[in-house]
């Protein structure tokens, strides 16, 4: 059966990692990275998101601050609160939390982010620097930054190798599709109008999933041996889980004890993890596998983004 790769252990090595660094910068220079987070209107998945972060940098020392707009509010107020905080000389990272209510125009909210504070990496300048060779992002989007970690990590070598990505959005798979070209992978894209994706799947080494979409991965998609890393975080009946886990598994036994289990809801990705682990030779689970790595990364980003800020090594 397949490794499991711990996203959770790796992540909080490189917390750790990340707490001394600021620890050192705070002894030397009176100094600490600080990360403005914006978040608008009340999505459950978003409020969960945001206090994963917030804790997160309370963990390793960076200073946080929490800006929360109404779901009605306008354009202007939140180009307003993202204009202030680029002024702020003691925030080096801004977390636009998305996906924005639908009446506001994210484009045009995002163009305004300072290029040297987009943490997120989503700034179409920053976007095009890592689309081109020869040219360095500032900052790379931390899902796609922490699947490449994740591999690097696990001693997986990624130049030469075929890799699929399944899903194109901005966030997560068109960034870690030019992330793995960096990294001298072969790579084809999958996404919703690709005819056979499981034709495609089968023959990469490397599958990295991103597709918003339960079991959509099953065991004959894969080639034996594969690693697979699953980005998909799916809020899931637990009932239609258990479904899908006996229809996959063909065993009586479900496991249904789940810390992760939040009123009905557990989390699921987009990988048919049982049926993986007997093919794949490396499998990230969910949870615990790439969500840690993003919120590692994010730190990381706002770290390296306020030792840009103060000329510290
Ligand atoms: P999205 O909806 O913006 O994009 C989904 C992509 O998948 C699209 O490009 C679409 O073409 C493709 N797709 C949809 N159905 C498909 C199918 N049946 N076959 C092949 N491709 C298909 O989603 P997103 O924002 O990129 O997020 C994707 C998933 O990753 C979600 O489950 C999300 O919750 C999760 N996510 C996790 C993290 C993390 O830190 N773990 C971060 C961001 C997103």
């Amino acid at each position: 059966t397949a490794a499991i790769i711990d996203g959770k252990s790796i992540a909080g090595e490189i917390m750790s990692r990340i707490a001394c660094q600021v620890w050192r910068m705070k002894e030397s220079i009176g100094r600490v990275p600080g990360l403005a987070v914006i978040m608008v209107g009340q999505r459950r998945d978003s409020q969960t998101y945001v206090r994963n972060k917030i804790k997160a940098c309370e963990e390793t020392g960076i200073k946080s601050s929490m800006t929360e707009l109404h779901g009605n509010c306008k354009d202007d107020e939140v180009v307003n609160v993202l204009s202030r905080f680029n002024e702020d000389p003691s925030i080096h990272g801004i977390l636009l939390q998305l996906p924005l209510p639908q009446h506001l125009d994210e484009e045009k909210i995002l163009d305004v982010m300072s290029l040297e504070k987009d943490v997120d990496g989503f700034h179409p300048l920053n976007m095009g620097n890592l689309a081109m060779r020869g040219r360095q992002p500032l900052f790379i989007p931390c899902t796609p930054k922490g699947c490449i970690e994740l591999l690097m990590r696990s001693g997986v070598e990624i130049m030469g190798k075929k890799a699929v990505v399944i899903g194109r959005s901005n966030i997560v798979g068109l960034p870690t599709s030019l992330l793995l070209q960096r990294h001298h992978a072969t790579v084809s894209i999958v996404h919703a109008f690709t005819k056979n994706p499981e034709q495609i799947t089968c023959e990469a080494d490397i599958v990295v999933t991103a597709a918003g979409v339960p079991n959509l991965i099953r065991g004959n998609w894969l080639k034996p041996g594969a690693v697979v890393i699953d980005v998909g975080t799916n809020p899931i009946e637990v009932s239609i889980l258990q479904k899908l886990k006996i229809e996959a598994s063909n065993c009586k036994h479900v496991e249904t004890q789940d810390p992760s289990c939040e009123y009905g809801y557990r989390l699921t990705g987009d990988v048919c993890y049982e049926e993986a682990v007997r093919v794949a030779s490396a499998v990230t689970p969910v949870p615990g596998g790439v969500g840690p790595m993003t919120i590692a990364m994010l730190l990381s980003n706002t770290l390296d983004s306020a030792k840009r800020a103060y000329d510290f090594t």
